[in-house]
């Protein structure tokens, strides 16, 4: 296995130890909470890690909590699918799956509880207006006219607004705090909005909504939880989640703590925008091995310990800005495959040698092992015949110097067998070709030819025992680094016209019969996995999951 270190820094979990040290947690508690509107990406799995992984760490708990405040853009589908990308990912929640709206009888008491102290109001004003009203970062914003409503006034307002008397946007309940605030999220932000929506989890029961501020931290203090750990673009909102915190009779204080969130590069990490994707069917799906959703990942041969390896390496910062090499993720998955993959061999641009000194009746078969390095990956079976299949790029009939493959008298060893020599090549009437002629060196297997050395080393296949394969291609969806940085372009402009070339191939026997998502090096190609939909209809499909040639490994050499 490899024993490089992968470890960056995590100012986090070095400030909870900390705590813990010091005796300041008991318990520590964390909390995973996703808006179930897509499905999770590369972004939501590094903060699956970290809370997750914290929770593992110091004994501690942490919880699945959907953040479902917006029943517009929410669904059962989303819910189920990042349940199951949790558990995919070898996590596991504490106790049931919650849901903030499990909490919305409490919220709604708290809102009135607000209302009595006079701390929350009822605003008439439109979206727009309060927009307006509430100014920008130069200018204090200025209180709506219907800040100084009473008590009583309010509280029935809200009652019926509960009730379903009002319609969208005709009123909202906003926090009376401060409207002249530096910090605008303090400027009497709204705690309810109506929606006449009827909602996942909760049915028709609610005509109004809280909104994500007034949700979150008191979900968080009532489920117990002590660390509450989101991304940066928070940060400015946590005085608002300590006013809340300060100002209702909440059972619990959690402490909200920023980090940076992850940019990967040729990437785009937003629901928003890999929704989009799915909706113009640009991919075929959430799980298109080419979205960089967990879901996708896993189609396209991710393993669960190379995502958390990767979380591992990037560690956790409050730098923001910065932008992962997604030749890192790569280099994670790669190293894991090295040591775990089955090897095989599979020709992706079928080219056939007749190997001429071979009989018609020939049927040797050469057993190597599933992995050089495994004794405990078994046996392969690969029989060799008068006919096989070589991959076209390893033949050139006018081969440049250093071409160490094959080409006209030129000598090269096939991949666990023999030596051969290219002796003719066959063309057919439109110049191209149809076929080599080829002799072996029967004095060659496993060992050197006499008198010479042969540099090259080709993969290839028994035609008669070849297994028509597809194989899908994949590459990264982009061609720029950072498609969604301008936001005069479009980042679908920025798609790449080949992230997916599909080819037939012939595979070696081995490939015949494979389960979902079993993972192999084709040899000399890259690592591959059996396509989990297409494997279960009984087709071969293979999908790349990265090349041999790790960058990464190169980059931090030369660094
Ligand atoms: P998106 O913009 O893709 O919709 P989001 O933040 O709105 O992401 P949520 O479902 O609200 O999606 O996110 C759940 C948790 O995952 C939040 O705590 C959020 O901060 C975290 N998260 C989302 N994107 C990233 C990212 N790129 N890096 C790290 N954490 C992230
Ligand atoms: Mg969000």
């Amino acid at each position: 296995m490899s024993t490089e270190s992968t470890s960056a820094p995590n100012f986090i979990r070095n400030q909870i130890r900390e705590d813990a040290d010091a005796g300041r947690v008991d318990k520590l508690v964390t909390r995973f909470p996703p808006e179930p509107n897509g499905f999770l990406h590369i972004g939501h799995a590094k903060s699956i890690c970290l809370n997750f992984g914290l929770a593992e760490q110091f004994d501690g708990d942490c919880h699945l909590r959907f953040d479902d405040t917006n029943p517009a853009k929410e669904e059962q589908a989303y819910i189920d699918g990042i349940k199951a990308d949790v558990e995919w990912l070898g996590f596991h929640w504490a106790g049931k799956v919650r849901f903030a709206s499990d909490y919305f009888d409490q919220l709604y008491s708290w809102a009135q509880h607000l209302v009595h102290e006079d701390k929350a109001y009822v605003d008439d004003l439109s979206p727009d207006e309060i927009r307006e009203y509430r100014g920008t970062l130069t200018e204090p914003g200025r209180p709506s006219p219907y800040r100084d409503r009473s008590v009583e006034e309010n509280l029935d307002l809200l009652e019926r607004m509960r009730k379903g008397e009002f319609a969208e946007g005709e009123k909202v309940l906003r926090a009376k705090i401060d409207m002249a605030s530096p910090n605008i999220n303090l400027r009497d932000p709204i705690l309810y909005r109506i929606r006449h929506a009827s909602h996942h989890q909760t049915g028709d029961k609610w005509k109004i909504y809280p909104s994500y501020d007034f949700t979150h931290g008191q979900s968080d203090a009532i489920e117990g939880v002590t660390h509450s750990i989101c991304t940066l673009e928070f940060e400015d909102h946590r005085p608002l989640y300590e006013w809340f915190l300060a100002n209702l009779p909440v059972p619990t204080t959690p402490r909200q703590i920023e980090f940076a969130r992850l940019n990967l590069n040729y990437t785009v990490t937003s629901k928003r925008k890999l929704k989009l994707l799915v909706d113009q069917d640009i991919v075929d799906g959430w799980d298109d091995p080419r979205m960089p959703t967990i879901s996708g990942m896993r189609r396209r041969g991710y393993t669960p310990g190379s995502i958390r390896k990767f979380c591992e390496m990037i560690g956790v910062t409050r730098a923001d800005g910065g932008m992962v090499d997604i030749a890192m993720l790569y280099h994670a998955i790669r190293s894991e495959l090295e040591d775990t993959a089955l090897r095989a061999m599979c020709v992706l641009k079928p080219l056939k040698v007749v190997l001429t000194n071979v009989a018609e009746d020939h049927d040797e078969v050469i057993e190597v092992p599933g992995h050089p390095a495994r004794d405990d990956m078994g046996m392969r079976k690969l029989p060799l015949t008068r006919e096989i299949w070589i991959d076209s790029d390893d033949f050139m009939e006018e081969p440049p110097k250093k071409f160490f493959r094959l080409a006209p008298g030129q000598e090269v060893r096939l991949r666990n067998a023999y030596v051969i020599r290219c002796d003719e090549v066959i063309k057919n009437a439109d110049g191209g070709i149809d076929e080599l002629r080829c002799s072996v060196d029967f004095d060659t297997l496993g060992k050197n030819p006499e008198g010479r050395k042969v540099k090259g080393v080709i993969h290839w296949v028994s035609a008669a025992h070849a297994v028509p394969v597809e194989v899908r291609l994949y590459d990264n969806l982009f061609q720029v680094e950072a498609p969604d940085k301008d936001r005069d372009v479009d980042f679908l402009d920025h798609l790449s016209g080949d992230s997916l070339t599909i080819v037939q191939g012939f595979g070696e026997p081995s490939l015949a019969e494979v389960a979902p998502e079993t993972r192999f090096q084709f040899e000399r190609v890259g690592y591959f996995c059996a396509d989990r939909h297409a494997t279960a209809e009984g087709k071969r499909v293979f999908n790349r999951t990265v090349g041999l040639k790790d960058t990464w490994a190169k980059i931090q050499k030369k660094g």
